[in-house]
């Protein structure tokens, strides 16, 4: 078969692996360091190149973050994998900093309720502060890439208006934090939505370096990242296995799985450097270390071409 793509969606696409951080972090179950090592050294040697590793948030807030450092000293360097962190204020800039991290990531929600709610200040109290982290990044020689959460609908206010992107997204870039990524926190995106928002913020913040960051909460996680490719996106966050959300909370679902997306895009011709089949193996070692399954439907079907014997297949009555 010749090499085809879809009309219009870029030739290759980077992922970052959001699992160490956003998706372990609210399993109530301690994962060995040393199993959040092995996931990211394991993914790197299945092609991932970007990770984002852990947070350096207060201990007795995130306790499952509480290892960052450490997890950061386990991970091979060699191949060039891109490793970075949360850093939520200028205590964790300097413990992101003495870690090693490649780019330390800042974030605020696009709604005043949930930043209140998540980091318990407003907007414009985070921004002051990342002003700070910059400093102490740039101190170091260590770039700052911003997330925003909620950037598609906030649980608490409903609609975010796309206004409210632009103008954090301005307030970042005028700060030097161009990499910027919008972030569906409770799953809240829809392709239309996602094609707005790219648009505005193309036109607005022509600078900015747009990642797109979906939980697949409604089941249309992967139909907002071909909205995305549609727009020209070229960065994606997603989770081995689509780890994430809370394993108690009703309704709280993971980030969009890695497998599934490094397929859809292999798929549609886009070029991801991902061995697929790898990432199967370290998917299925999280799920016997985890004791549950994961939401990731690839990695239990297989990819389309994977033959079955006759007799293995049901027909007729199901
Ligand atoms: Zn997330």
């Amino acid at each position: 078969m010749p090499h085809t793509r879809i009309e219009g969606f870029p030739a290759e696409v980077r992922i970052t692996e959001v699992g160490p951080r956003d998706g372990l972090q609210a399993l109530p179950d301690w994962v060995p360091t040393e199993a959040k090592i092995a996931m990211v050294n394991d993914l790197i040697a299945a092609g991932l190149r970007q990770f984002e590793v852990s947070s350096f948030v207060s201990p007795r807030a995130v306790p499952q973050m509480r290892d960052a450092a450490e997890v950061f000293a386990g991970i091979d360097r060699g191949k060039g994998a891109e490793l970075t962190a949360l850093v939520p204020n200028a205590r964790g800039a300097a413990r992101a900093v003495e870690a090693g991290v490649d780019a330390m990531v800042v974030f605020l929600s696009a709604s005043e309720s949930h930043n209140q709610a998540n980091v318990n200040c407003s907007r414009e109290t985070s921004l002051t502060a990342f002003r700070e982290i910059c400093r102490i990044g740039e101190e170091a020689g260590i770039p700052v890439q911003g997330a925003i959460a909620t950037a598609f609908g906030c649980p608490f206010e409903g609609d975010v208006p796309v206004t409210a992107i632009t103008e954090l997204a301005r307030a970042y870039a005028d700060m030097g934090i161009t990499r910027i990524s919008l972030g569906d926190t409770t799953g809240m995106a829809t392709p239309l939505l996602v094609q707005e928002r790219c648009r505005a913020l193309k036109r607005e913040v022509p600078e900015a370096a747009i990642t797109l960051h979906f939980h697949n909460t409604r089941g249309v996680g992967l139909a907002c990242v071909y909205a995305g490719l549609l727009e020209g996106i070229t960065r994606y966050e997603s989770s081995l296995g689509g780890l994430g959300g809370c394993p108690f909370a009703p309704g709280a679902t993971g980030n969009i799985c890695t497998e599934d997306l490094v397929y859809l895009l292999e798929e549609s011709g886009v070029a991801t450097g991902v061995d697929l089949e790898a990432v199967f193996a370290v998917a299925r070692r999280m799920e016997k270390i985890l004791d549950r399954p994961l939401p990731g439907q690839v990695m239990k079907a297989g990819p389309r071409l994977t033959l079955h014997r006759r007799d293995a297949v049901p027909c007729a009555a199901g």
